[in-house]
């Protein structure tokens, strides 16, 4: 199984995006940069330089549905007739054309001004046009495998990063393809998102990324290739140092909270002072996600005021 990375621009702060092409029968993509005509012309000479082609492409495989990672599936899949392959909990998301990231309730009860959340939704809607609705796709779930001539990639859900969160993993040289799960120098956001299972309750993204890295590491691979930037080949390593910033973090996070208590959005104005444009969404994002962690690990107290979720010390 021969696996090429191509490396295809994107507009956002993260900066180009690597797609995996498996040089197997049936010729795979894993994701495919956003829709931009810098990253679908890239994408073309990408695939000419490893002898491929968007016409040759059979199967698509989406680690997550960001739009970076997912936003050309829709023009790949008709001008190639390559199926489209999403875990089953964002299956939605590509879809349905009109999905924002945004949920405006869950903001609400993190005390988020309703100028704020109707300045986050309309940055996001622009965001999203850098997807594309898929006409249909196929499912799949953890432990499911993609099957090749010369051998499989296994999926190991890793919910955090997003709900659907998948890694691909090769059980015979310990190769694992980690989408946005696992990044060489950048800790990725947990983002603020409705819990799949029952959309009312936020997504408790922390808690589970944490129990997504302890998955990875029992499967000890020797090689993580990333969605965004080097591959990571000390994961063992990179675990303790993701623990140890976390830790920290949420020890910051706590000495936010003050005597008489706050909402999330108190507590991240707090914390990331100054923060602009779509980074306040991401900074209250991250914030809920330590509250909710600290609350799950009882230093703090949550509790609901008029709609609003507080923190006190516990
Ligand atoms: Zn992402």
């Amino acid at each position: 199984m021969h696996i090429e990375k191509l490396v295809v621009p994107t507009p956002f702060p993260v900066g180009p995006i690597n797609l995996y092409l498996i040089l197997d029968d049936p010729l795979t993509l894993i994701d495919t940069g956003p829709k931009t005509d810098e990253a679908y012309a890239t994408l073309n000479s990408e695939l000419a330089r490893v002898g491929s082609s968007i016409e040759s492409l059979r199967r698509i495989i989406l680690t997550h549905t960001h739009e970076d990672h997912c936003g050309l599936a829709a023009q790949l899949a008709r001008e190639s007739g390559a199926s489209v392959h999403v875990h089953e909990w964002e299956m939605d998301n590509i879809i349905a054309p009109d999905v924002t990231r945004v949920s405006g309730p869950l903001l609400e009860r993190a005390g988020v001004p309703a100028g704020e959340i109707e300045d986050m939704s309309a940055r996001y809607a622009r965001i999203h046009n850098y997807a594309e609705a898929v006409e249909s796709a196929v499912s799949f779930k953890d432990d499911d495998e993609f099957v090749f001539a010369s051998g499989s990639l296994r999926v190991v859900h890793t919910p955090g990063h997003t709900p659907g969160s998948s890694c691909l993993f090769r059980e015979s040289n310990r190769l694992l393809l980690s989408g946005d799960t696992v990044l060489k120098n950048i800790t990725p956001n947990p983002i603020l998102n409705r819990d799949p299972i029952d959309p009312a309750r936020r997504f408790p993204s922390l808690g589970e990324y944490l129990v997504s890295l302890a998955r990875i590491r029992s499967l000890a691979p020797t090689l993580v290739r990333t969605s965004h930037g080097a591959d990571v080949t000390d994961f063992e390593e990179h675990f303790h140092r993701f623990l140890r910033h976390t830790s920290e973090r949420q020890a910051s996070v706590i000495k936010m909270v003050p005597k008489e208590g706050a909402s999330a959005w108190e507590v991240s104005r707090g914390l990331f002072p100054g923060v602009k444009d779509i980074h306040r969404f991401l900074a209250v994002s991250e914030t809920i996600a330590h509250l909710d962690q600290a609350t799950a690990e009882n230093k703090l107290v949550m509790e609901e005021r008029g709609g609003v979720d507080r923190w006190v010390r516990s």
